[in-house]
């Protein structure tokens, strides 16, 4: 079978739907195209799948999970610890895919794989991780035991920005649980999803464990109205994670939606400024400021914001733009001219609101390039009511609001619609306990800008950055794709009792 790897150069290449262990072809003739954000040109095209590829998915995931649901854990483990390898020989070229389609450097795309790995790494301990609990005799000749049991066929549907790493937070997992599970990644970087389905074939996975479904809206309402779905994983903007979240559970499944973010930086009087600003480069403008996890906001507190400009301002005018397959490169382009546009448009009206834009992104450019570029934006005095502080921008624009006391800082971020990061500077155990304390965030960074928890802990936010009840991966996850069961059981002899006919009181 020839594989996606032989044709990543081919800017013709087309990306299917994957069903039943192999590239199939769709009911549709209709194809997005694919840009290389740092060139703006054609370097793929995908197939919009149609309602009747998810019910082909849906069927090749019903017929699976039969055997799947049933096959024991140590060999669903296997296949995890299979794909570890694959992942490992193949992470360099599923880095350079991410570059073309998604446009971050390719070191960058290369970690987002690791830490995508690491729940990888996680789901081959399932064995462990799923066992039940067990009491004897709690009751005489009575025992108690629970176990986590399979959903059915769960789906996930995911974001532009992590094209490997956000589908690895959740089918190794569901997967290795015993579920089936079919992937609608983002149009705008599609490949790395045909990826997965070949490398889990590789890996042993039966045909129909894995399916892979393109498109837009119509496939997603399509999977999420379908009664054979028992969950759905998103991840991806807020106002369609609360639409995912609505029509998920009007539907009676169990539903996870990790929506946007506003990430503040609280920067204390007592920082090491050197540091902050360092932190600030990396969690403002890495990813050209595409992360969920970015940091957008910094709050400074006291008499902090001056002595941190002066260190920050010359940091920022030292960052390489440029194409993310050239490593000496810092920041690539963002995702389509479409949305270079509308982060273009946030900076006009920070200038319009009143916002002193100290470091102006539009004004770079590369010349000769067609690509997505847009330079690192900073304003200062930015104020609460301001919509460029209020609103997700998702681009390389840092705003800063100062603030006299801790409090003040607090209440910010506490006040703010979203409460998926945030992270504090100081070197006052006091006021960082306090912080992680009272803050109504769901991930805190203590002089760490990107608090992204490790995969045996869990990621998700609080407020309007997470719908649903669990977080994604860690033991949430594990919770997430089983339903808990327990069972009381009592053997012959205290049947051979006789019947009873008042409450068991045990
Ligand atoms: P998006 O919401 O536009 O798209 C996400 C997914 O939903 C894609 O697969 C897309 O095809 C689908 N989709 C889009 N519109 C839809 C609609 N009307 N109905 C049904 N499905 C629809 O998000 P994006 O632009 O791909 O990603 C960026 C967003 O994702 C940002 O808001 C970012 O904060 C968020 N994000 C959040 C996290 C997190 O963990 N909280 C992680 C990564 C990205």
């Amino acid at each position: 079978m020839k594989s996606i790897f032989d044709s990543l150069n081919d800017n013709n290449r087309k990306i299917e739907t994957w069903i039943d262990g192999k590239t199939s072809k769709s009911t549709s003739d209709r194809y997005d195209i694919v840009t290389n954000s740092a060139t703006g040109e054609q370097c793929a095209s995908v197939i919009m799948s149609t309602k009747d590829d998810v019910e082909a998915a849906i069927q090749s995931s019903k017929k699976a999970l039969q055997t799947w649901s049933q096959t024991p854990v140590l060999r669903r483990a296997r296949v995890m610890f299979k794909l570890k390898e694959l992942i490992e020989r193949d992470k360099k070229k599923i880095a350079q895919i991410i570059t073309q389609e998604h446009g971050k450097v390719l070191d960058d795309a290369e970690g987002s794989i690791q830490r995508g790995l690491e729940v990888v790494e996680f789901a081959c301990g399932i064995p462990h991780l799923i066992k039940g609990e067990f009491n004897n005799q709690v009751g005489t000749g009575v025992d108690t035991f629970s176990m986590r049991q399979p959903l059915g066929i769960c789906v996930g549907i995911t974001p532009f920005n992590f094209p490997a790493m956000v589908p690895l937070w959740m089918f190794p997992l569901a997967i290795s649980c015993g579920n089936t599970f079919i992937l609608k990644p983002s149009e705008k970087a599609p490949t790395c999803a045909n990826i997965w389905a070949e490398l889990l074939k590789e890996a042993g996975l039966p045909d129909g464990v894995f399916n892979v479904i393109h498109g837009d809206h119509i496939a997603v309402n399509a999977l999420l109205n379908h009664e054979e779905v028992a969950a759905a994983s998103f991840v991806g903007s807020t106002p369609v994670a609360e639409h995912v979240y609505k029509t998920a559970s009007e539907h009676g499944k169990r539903v996870q939606a990790l929506g946007g973010a506003k990430n503040h930086l609280v920067v204390m009087p007592d920082a090491d400024m050197d540091q902050v600003a360092d932190a600030l480069i990396g969690a403002g403008y890495g990813s050209a400021g595409e992360r969920c996890m970015a940091i957008s906001a910094v709050i400074a507190v006291g008499d902090s914001a001056d002595p941190l400009l002066e260190k920050l301002l010359p940091k920022i005018n030292t960052i390489k733009i440029g194409p993310g397959d050239d490593i000496s490169n810092h920041m690539g382009p963002l995702i389509t001219a479409e949305h270079k546009e509308k982060v273009k448009s946030y900076i006009d009206l920070g200038e319009k609101e009143g916002a002193k834009l100290l470091v102006d992104g539009r004004s770079y450019d590369i010349s000769n390039s067609a690509g997505y570029f847009l330079g690192p934006t900073f304003f200062d005095h930015t104020t609460k009511d301001m919509r460029v502080y209020k609103e997700e921008i998702f681009g390389p624009v840092l705003t800063m609001i100062r603030v006299e006391t801790f409090d003040e800082a607090v209440k910010l971020v506490n006040d703010h619609e979203f409460g998926n990061g945030t992270a504090i500077f100081t070197r006052d155990g006091d006021a960082a306990r306090e912080f992680s304390n009272n803050i109504k965030v769901g991930m805190v960074g203590i002089n760490v800008p990107i608090p992204v928890p490790l995969a045996f802990h869990t990621f998700g936010g609080w407020k309007r950055s997470l719908f649903g009840s669990n977080g994604v991966y860690g033991m949430e996850g594990v919770r997430f794709y089983t339903r808990l069961k327990t069972v009381t059981s009592r053997w012959p002899t205290g049947i051979r009792a006789g019947a009873e006919f008042s409450m068991p009181t045990m």
